[in-house]
């Protein structure tokens, strides 16, 4: 924050820091429990992270006993939103991303939820970003959950 105020750079509403979303995170991290959308994976991140994952853990039973993390099942349907730089942006999660992680073995929730949930909490309409984050399509496949 001390760098983006030493570039002129200043928010116009008070700073939220996730740590205040995480009853939040872990509400709707729940729902998604209760809703069978999720499940545990138990792979390690040299076979999980640098791959689409394929799901072949969807079917395990994993104990309490053994790390895991939480991964949300994708399906086939295709996601799409309009931006108004790259026109129709449109993709099919399954073969594009796979199962994404939503919340990590270390107990840390993952970017894609934090980031809708915190859109949604400061009632965020539009988002301006860059290129590398309009790809970012796991989020959207999540607000279709709530
Ligand atoms: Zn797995």
């Amino acid at each position: 924050m001390y760098a983006l105020d030493a570039l002129g750079l200043h928010w116009d509403a008070e700073v939220v820091y996730q740590r205040q979303h995480l009853e939040y995170y872990e509400a709707a991290f729940m729902q998604l429990i209760n809703n069978n959308v999720v499940y545990r994976c138990t792979c390690s991140r040299n076979n999980s992270e640098a791959l689409i994952c394929p799901g072949s853990c969807r079917e395990k039973i994993v104990s309490d006993v053994m790390p895991y993390a939480w991964r949300v099942k994708t399906d086939q349907r295709t996601i799409s939103f309009y931006d108004e730089g790259h026109g129709l942006i449109q993709h099919t999660l399954d073969t594009q991303y796979g199962d994404f992680i939503i919340k990590r073995k270390e107990r840390l929730f993952a970017y894609q939820l934090a980031i809708v949930l915190d859109n949604y909490l400061q009632g965020v309409t539009y988002v301006m970003c860059d290129c590398d984050v309009i790809n970012s399509m796991p989020n959207k496949f999540i607000y279709n959950h709530f």
